[in-house]
């Protein structure tokens, strides 16, 4: 059986107290068998790390470098990242891709960087509403899948866009036909992988909505924004991935 994930991704949000009120709500309603973490800004994974360590919950960042160490001002390695007791790592979210630049070939060069440093990259890939409108949906996120090279050991994440911080999800049909392509074309490469690979759903994720996301076959979890900023949306979600 597919590994689920119930991932958050923090962005630009918190605070030391904020953070120790949201992971003590979630340390209370995660349970041990729960597959679960939180990608929290770099200054706070010492915090993280701290609240977290020996326990259900694995915590990651939101970004890395594609460098392993050097005269690179503002960046942050994988190793460092490990250090702090890292698990994952996003790369590929469409923020870093809009706001900061980053190609198919920068973000392929995070994913490898990421598992060179042993960490498990979460690669996000999704299309734009205006791409989805011109029937370009497959052919994006087709681009910056084998963009990315060999998916084991990693997680995948399809977050279209206009889905993501906007209230709109995805429909869960609309959600698995991705997933199913997404999931075939790693198939074309290598069927174990593709096989094992846990693909989550990114994009307005909220208690109301996870059900029926994660009850589709290819769906195996979510990347969660905005509602991982609260620990009751976030449990009820977590509790959603179980099966
Ligand atoms: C995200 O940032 O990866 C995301 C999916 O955000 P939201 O859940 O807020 O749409």
């Amino acid at each position: 059986m597919r590994a689920r994930l119930v991932a958050g991704n923090w962005k630009m949000n918190g605070s030391r107290r904020a953070n120790a009120v949201l992971l003590d709500g979630i340390k209370a309603g995660v349970k041990p068998s729960d597959s679960v973490a939180v990608c929290v800004p770099y200054p706070y994974l010492e915090q993280v790390s701290g609240v977290l360590a020996g326990g259900a919950i694995a915590w990651g960042a939101q970004n890395l470098s594609e460098h392993d160490a050097g005269a690179y001002t503002g960046e942050v390695s994988g190793a460092m990242l490990k250090e702090f007791g890292c698990r994952y790592a996003i790369v590929g979210h469409s923020e870093r891709r809009a706001l900061y630049g980053e190609d198919d070939a920068k973000v392929a060069a995070k994913f490898v960087a990421a598992k060179r440093a042993g960490l498990t990259p979460i690669a996000c890939v999704g299309e734009t509403l205006a791409q989805r409108e011109r029937g370009e949906t497959e052919s994006v996120v087709a681009r910056q899948l084998d963009a990315l090279g060999a998916l084991s050991d990693a997680v995948l994440a399809y977050e279209p866009v206009w889905a993501i911080g906007t209230g709109k999800n995805a429909t869960p049909q609309q959600a698995q036909e991705v997933h199913a392509f997404l999931r075939a074309r790693v198939a074309a490469r290598d069927g174990a992988v593709a096989g094992n690979l846990t693909i989550l759903y990114g994009g307005s994720v909220k208690a109301g909505n996870a059900k029926e996301l994660f009850a589709m076959p290819d769906i195996d979890g979510g990347l969660i924004g905005g509602a991982s900023l609260s620990a009751a949306d976030f449990i009820a979600i977590c509790a959603a991935a179980r099966r």
